[in-house]
């Protein structure tokens, strides 16, 4: 397959491999409950529509400066404020509509039945891609997104970084293979709240090697996961 590009019989083995920890924790829950709730399925679900490049990456650190309040980065806000213009460069299609719509098919089904799951939900999907509503491209969240959402009891969106428990987020760092001695340099970040420097050391103590731009994206993660792997 091309680089970027993520088929369903890959996406376990992908998820395991390449996922970030909030990334890791939606699909896991999806397989276990067959359901997600609202933000969850948002989350998870552009994340595996499509693979950012650095342009797109690129394009999303200038659309979130443009929100300061600089008078030079507020000519910005009204060039960038176009939809068009906060749509991430597809390096590679990740999940493609028909394979997304079977993967979130095939989960929901089993919770709510085959017909709910094509009145109720595959809406949204279609919207995610652009094909319902405004017609608007969604882009993916990025880190900083994700970090400042609220998710309540029974919700399994946001960053685990910063949202788990000690406890959890123990279980779930040895889960993705990460050592005692990684663990604590983890925590130790976590406790002074620089949720995305756990991250990227959650990145290097998985792959072995150092990620010197720092996680900022999830998926810049997957894609940086996948270069290494590749190579
Ligand atoms: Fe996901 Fe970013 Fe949190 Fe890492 S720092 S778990 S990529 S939101």
């Amino acid at each position: 397959r091309e680089f970027g590009e993520v088929s369903l019989k890959d996406i376990d083995n992908v998820a395991k491999s390449s996922f970030p920890l909030c990334m890791r924790h939606l699909f896991d829950k999806l397989r276990e409950d067959h359901h997600l709730k609202h933000w969850g399925r948002m989350q998870l679900g552009l994340f595996l529509k499509v693979l950012l490049n650095s342009i797109g990456l690129f394009m999303e650190f200038i659309w979130n400066i443009s929100k300061l309040p600089h008078p030079l980065t507020l000519a910005f806000t009204c060039y960038l404020s176009n939809p068009l213009m906060q749509q991430p460069m597809e390096l590679g299609v990740g999940l493609k509509l028909d394979d997304a719509l079977a993967f979130w098919k095939a989960e929901f089904s089993q919770k709510v039945g085959a017909e709910r799951f094509d009145k109720e939900y595959a809406y949204s999907i279609r919207h995610n891609y652009g094909k319902e509503g405004k017609r608007v491209d969604y882009t993916p969240y990025s880190c900083q997104k994700i970090i400042s959402l609220t998710p309540s009891v029974g919700d399994h969106h946001g960053c685990p970084y910063r949202h788990f428990s000690e406890e959890n987020l123990r279980a779930a760092l040895c889960k993705m293979g990460v050592n005692s001695g990684g663990v604590e340099d983890v925590m130790d970040k976590v406790r002074h709240k620089h949720y995305q420097l756990a991250c990227t050391l959650t990145f290097e103590a998985i792959h072995g090697c150092p990620n010197d731009a720092g996680i900022n994206h999830p998926n810049q993660y997957f894609s940086d996961s996948q270069k290494i792997l590749k190579s």
